[in-house]
Order: structure tokens, then sequence, then C-alpha cells
């Protein structure tokens, strides 16, 4: 079966960073796939941009390769790649200098197509970038302008990020991108949530006991190792990725599905953080650094031997409380962790509702667990509803833990696209619900500063942990002393 696709219109995009290791790993072979199931015009057309001397022709042998190995053996794919590569072209510019410009803006013109500038470079060069779009009149009312994180190492650094992309484009073609938020799962929480009367009379901190988010990576640093240790495991996934999920979690209904009345209730559930400072980072946050250990059956190196440098104090591994102060989740525990070389490879919310009020059970049937709502964003995206049943069978009334379980791959028969694919078709059609709003990534950062504020000023280095492990012993105990455990999918 395959996916309902709506065509888009007609459009450029140009990709700065055509050359980078995103362009070629996730946009490209996620327009690849969009162009394959008929969402992409004919007409449209997809520049690269850097600085190597490449004609389009190279550019195309490039990028062929690289989809060639994105793509594998789907022979859907492979038939619609030689048409694909046709729309690619390819401009030799370098951001920081004027050379070449005024011949990119001659060839994309300033007719009526929706012009896409996609950013996937070093945030370094935002400024640059955006000032010569300006100074060519590339930020007309049909332009749109993606940002990648990281936007900014802290709340002041983000400001500045945010004016100078501010003052080429308006707020309304800015799309500030957190591919989380294009993830099937996450939606599907938009449609739990309010498109069913089940589960929003629970939605609260009368019926839920607390939530768990974890996105657990197996890898290392890759070849990231240069921006990663200036970054760490708080700048780089919960400053964006957690905290934005908790958001979809805890935010109020908003009157419609539309952008701002999304971002809205986003931004008030940052604003409602309740702030961890001084002596409470130490008693609400824990933070890890790799030694050697395994992954993957092999074995592998420590965070400082992988990064050639003995004294980093850079964590790949944060586990916190957090507390939305407001009147639906008053008292309800946030449990966040996300690390590098974990155990295993898995992003999901888990949501513990409370245990009954009082069993009508003897002994004898077993303990009643209580209801959990498990929304797994990765590997295999899907739902899981953990509720109590009777053991199928004679031989008396025993109670199991089972998961009602919707994997949505097995379910629907279609291929998921991946969070680029839709994204990027969300910023053609100007459509900016799933994207930041620069007053989200502020406040966002506004929580995120006093910690690592303290954790700067504060004398311990990250707790040790061995690679293939599940983190320090010490994020077992931040959830263990309030009396509950990190959830572990049993079945
Ligand atoms: P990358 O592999 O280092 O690629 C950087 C690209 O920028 C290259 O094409 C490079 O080509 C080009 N470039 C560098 N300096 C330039 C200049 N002065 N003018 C024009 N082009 C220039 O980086 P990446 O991994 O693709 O990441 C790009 C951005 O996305 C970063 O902000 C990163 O944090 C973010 N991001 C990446 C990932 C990922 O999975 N890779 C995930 C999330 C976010 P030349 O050197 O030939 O100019």
């Amino acid at each position: 079966m395959t996916a309902k696709t709506v065509p888009v219109d007609v459009f450029d995009l140009v990709i700065f960073g055509g050359t980078g290791d995103l362009a070629l790993r996730k946009l490209l072979p996620g327009l690849l796939r969009r162009y394959a199931d008929g969402q992409i015009p004919e007409a449209s057309r997809i520049f690269g941009v850097a600085r190597d001397k490449l004609g389009d022709a190279d550019y195309r042998a490039r990028v062929g390769e690289a989809l060639g190995r994105a793509i594998g053996d789907d022979a859907a794919l492979q038939a619609k790649l030689p048409a694909f590569l046709e729309k690619l072209g390819y401009f030799a510019l370098d951001a920081t200098k004027d050379e070449g410009w005024e011949d990119f803006a001659a060839a994309l013109g300033n007719g009526d197509r929706i012009h896409v500038f996609y950013l996937s470079t070093s945030p370094s060069l935002f400024v640059d970038i955006c000032d010569r779009l300006r100074a060519h009149g590339l930020n007309g009312g049909n332009a749109r302008v993606v940002i990648e994180k990281p936007i900014g190492k802290d709340a002041a650094s983000a400001k500045v990020i945010n004016d100078a992309v501010g003052s080429a484009f308006a707020e309304g073609q800015i799309f500030r991108i957190d591919h989380y938020l294009g993830k099937e799962t996450v939606q599907n929480l938009l449609a739990l949530r309010f498109a069913n009367i089940l589960f929003e009379p629970l939605w609260n901190a009368s019926r839920i006991d607390h939530v768990q988010i974890t996105v657990a990576e197996t890898v290392g640093l890759e070849k990231r190792a240069g921006y990663y240790d200036t970054s760490g495991a708080l700048r780089d996934m919960v400053q964006n990725h957690l905290l934005q999920l908790l958001c979809m979690v805890a935010m109020e209904p908003p009157a419609a599905l539309q952008a701002d009345a999304v971002r809205d209730e986003k931004l008030k559930v940052l604003r409602s953080l309740k702030p961890v400072r001084g002596d409470e980072v130490t008693q609400l946050t824990v933070r890890g650094q790799y030694r050697a250990g395994a992954s993957s059956g092999a074995a592998v190196p420590g965070y400082l031997d992988e990064l050639g440098k003995p004294d980093s104090r850079t964590e790949t591994f944060v586990a916190l409380k957090a507390e939305v102060d407001n009147w639906r989740w008053a008292g309800v525990p946030f449990y966040l962790r996300t690390g590098k070389r974990l155990s295993e490879r898995v992003s999901e919310i888990v949501i513990a509702f409370k245990q009954i009020p009082h069993s009508i059970f003897d002994d004898s049937a077993g303990p009643v667990m209580g209801n959990k709502l498990v929304l797994r964003l990765q590997p295999d995206e899907g739902v899981k509803l953990w509720i109590m049943i009777k053991d199928p069978g004679p031989g008396g009334l025993r109670l199991q833990h089972v998961p009602l379980d919707m994997s949505f791959a097995e379910e629907f028969g279609v291929h998921q696209p991946e969070a680029y694919e839709r994204l990027l078709m969300d910023v053609v059609r100007g459509n900016q619900t799933l994207f930041m709003r620069r007053d989200e990534v502020e406040a966002a950062w506004a929580w995120i500063d006093p910690i690592l504020a303290a954790w700067e000023a504060g004398r311990d280095t990250p707790k040790a942990y061995t690679a293939g492990s599940w983190g320090p012993s010490a994020a077992v105990a931040l959830i263990e002393r309030d009396g509950r455990t990190w959830h572990e999918d049993a079945a």
C-alpha cells in the first residue's frame, strides 16, 4: 500500500552545505523518496551550495553515489533516481565572500516560485548567508529559510542567531527544524490526545504518576567530535529534542492545529518548567561520560580516548527530573534521560498512570501494575498501551500486565516517511506547526542555562559509565529515590 500524498507547489530548494553529511545522508535521500512518491512536481529544482569547485555533473555524480548507498536495492527508488538527479544543480559559493552570489541570484530568479534555503552548515555561517540572501533580494515573501540545531549554546548566543536570521527574514519565513517533531509517533501523540475522548480526561496530575522521556543512542562520537565536545548532551539533545517532546506531552489542547496555536501552548509549558538552580542541580540532574566498554558486541574506547583529550568534562549522558509547575501537572515528575554509547538505541515517551485506588483481587492473582502508554519514536515507531488482563485459560483468576500493541509499519503496511521528508514538504507548504518559534527556543535555553552554569561552577566531573550500559548508577538512583524505575520494555 502506498501512502496518500498531495503534491506540493513547484519550488526551488537550495541546500547550503549541499556536500555535507546531513545533506547527503538525510535531506537528499528524503527528497528522492518524496519525488518517487509523486509529491515533488517535475518543474522543481534542487541546488547544492558549498565551497568545493564542482560542476553540476560532478555534484550529480557525488549525490548519485550517496543516494545509491542510501536506497540499497529498493527498485522503485532506483528507477526514479536518474530523473531525480536531473533536477539537481550546484553553485560553488563561499558563504563568507561576495563572489558568485550575483550569478546565483540571477539563476534562481525572483518570480513566483517558492524558494527554500536550507542552512545545513555550521551556525557560524547563518549570519553571512542570511545577509547575502537579503542583499540579493532573495528574502521576498515566497522565500523560506530552514535552520538546523544547534541554535546557539545558551540563551545569549541563540538570541544573536535569531536576531541575525530575523533581520533578513520575517518569523513566518523561518523554519527552525527539530526532526523529532517530524516523527510519526509524535504526530500520533497529537492524534491520541486530541482525536480521542479516552485519554484527555486522564491526562493530568490526578491520573498520571509520572512521565519518562528517553533518547538513547548506541553510537559514540562518530565524526562530530569537534562540535560535540563544545556542546555535550544537555545542549545537543535536552535543550531541543527532549524538551520539545516534553512540550507535546504536557501542552494544553490548542484551539486548532495551527502553527501559532500549537506553539503558544508549547511556549506556556516551557515557561512553566520549574527552574533548577544552584544546589538543586546536584539533586535533580546527573551527568555522565562513557568509559571503554562494548557496543553491539564490539569493544569500544571511552569518550576521552575517542576524543583524544584526556581532561574533557563534557557530558555524554544526562538524566534529570523536571517539573511543570502548573495546575494540570502539579507534582508530576518528568524524568528525562539521553546519552551516547548506551545499551540500546531507543527513543520513547512513557506515560505512567497511577495505581488503582483499591484492589479487589487476592494475593494469588499477582500484583496489579499501573497502566502505561508507551510511545516509541525509534527504532520501530509505534504505541503500546500496557493494561492488566486476566491470564487466559483455566486455573483461577491470575492477572497479567500486557501491551496492546499498534506497530504502525505492520498495521498499515505503508512506508512511513522519515521525519526530514515530512518536514521538508511542510516547509514548502509554509506550514510551521512542527517547527520551533523563536520564543520557544529562547525559553528552552532560559531553563537550561542555570543547569549549565551550576555544572560549570561546580568542581565535580561527569560520572563515569561503561559503554554499553544504561548510564551511571546515579541515574538509576535519581528515579529510584522516588520509588519509581526506568521503564523496560518486557514484551
Ligand atoms: P558537514 O558534513 O561538516 O557539512 C558542512 C557543509 O557546509 C559542507 O557541504 C561544506 O562544504 C559546507 N561549507 C562549509 N563552509 C562553507 C562556507 N564558508 N560556505 C559555503 N559552504 C560551506 O556538516 P553536517 O553534519 O552536514 O551538518 C550541517 C549542520 O546540520 C550543522 O549545523 C549540524 O550541527 C547540523 N546537524 C547535522 C546533523 C547530521 O546528522 N549530520 C544532525 C542534526 C543537525 P565545503 O567545505 O566544500 O564548503
